[in-house]
Formats: C-alpha cells, sequence, structure tokens
C-alpha cells in the first residue's frame, strides 16, 4: 500500500465508518476552549503530543508557530465569528507553543535565508525575525504580540508552552496573561 497521501485518504474512510462527528462541539466552542497557535514540524502534531483529539481545540500552524499578521487576522475572525455565533458560550483561551530543535532556526541562518528571500522577494529582515533558536524567548514575544494584536478581545488570556521534541515534555515558559482593556 502507498506511504503518501492516499494511505490517508485510506484512513479517512475509517473514521467516516465511525459516529465520531456526531459528537463535536460548535465550531468555536472547543472542547478544550484552547485556540493553539503552533508549528507545522510533523514531529510537534498537537494531536500526538497534546492528546487533541476531533473537536478539542482551534488549531493554527505556521512555521515556527510564528505570530504573524495572517496568524492575528485569523485569530481575531475567529474572536469574531465567536461574538457572533455564540456570544454565551465559554470564551477559549490562546495558547503559543514553540518547540526546540525547530526548522525555524534556520530563518537564522544568512545562506539559507538569503537564498529563499531572493526565491520567493520575501522581506529578508522581517525573515530573520522568524528565527526560532531559543523557543522560550521567542514564545514570549509572541504571547506579547497576541496581547498586543488588533482585533483581540480585552480579558482574552493567553499563555507561552514549549515543547522538548528530546523529553516529549511541555512547559509553562509563559504563564497565563490577560488582555488589559483599551
Ligand atoms: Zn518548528
Amino acid at each position: 500500500m502507498s506511504n503518501g497521501p492516499d494511505s490517508l485518504l485510506e484512513r479517512n474512510r475509517r473514521f467516516a465508518a465511525t459516529d465520531a462527528r456526531a459528537h463535536v462541539p460548535p465550531p468555536v466552542l472547543p472542547t478544550c476552549r484552547t485556540y493553539l497557535i503552533t508549528c507545522i514540524d510533523p514531529r510537534v502534531d498537537p494531536a500526538a503530543v497534546l492528546g487533541v483529539g476531533l473537536g478539542d481545540a482551534l488549531v493554527a500552524r505556521c512555521a515556527g508557530g510564528r505570530v504573524t499578521d495572517d496568524v492575528v487576522r485569523d485569530l481575531a475572525w475567529i474572536h469574531h465569528l465567536h461574538g457572533h455565533l455564540t456570544p454565551d458560550g465559554d470564551r477559549f483561551e490562546v495558547v503559543v507553543m514553540h518547540h526546540t530543535e525547530c526548522g525555524a532556526a534556520l530563518f537564522a541562518d544568512d545562506a539559507v535565508r538569503d537564498a529563499f528571500a531572493a526565491r520567493t522577494g520575501a522581506d529578508g529582515d522581517a525573515l530573520a525575525r522568524l528565527a526560532v533558536t531559543d523557543p522560550e524567548r521567542t514564545v514570549a514575544l509572541d504571547v506579547d504580540a497576541v496581547l498586543a494584536a488588533p482585533g483581540i478581545p480585552t480579558g482574552t488570556t493567553v499563555s507561552g508552552w514549549v515543547y522538548d521534541t528530546g523529553t516529549g515534555l511541555v512547559t509553562v515558559a509563559v504563564p497565563t496573561r490577560t488582555r488589559a482593556g483599551s
């Protein structure tokens, strides 16, 4: 049998044969009340590392799990939808999780970054700021970024976690902080 995407379609057929879909919460009321922002690295898949199951969390994944403008826009959009669709429901909490041995560390490598900037036309300095060489430091920066971002409601709580790919353990690098009123 194929090891590629076809093998995932095969797994989907097994999933579709179950009744798991009948037990999910509304789209912006995840069971674990969590909006998780983390890296696309397959080794840090929240389904495995945190046991996130169907309907448990909103999960945004991008290179390094960095809080970019696109990530902020989606988060603000989901907050907006929450207010529109389920204003009386429990509000979700935001968690940013970075990890050790992150491929986004290579944004700090001048040769790799410059070649990528040339290929894509992206701004080299902006790419350099995405580097994850010290996940405890970058996750703290990104908690700050969420707390300061436009469109995020007062009272939103944000924390920063670091996953250690060596031990498999997640530690809380930034305990929960709350967005102040404007
Ligand atoms: Zn990564």
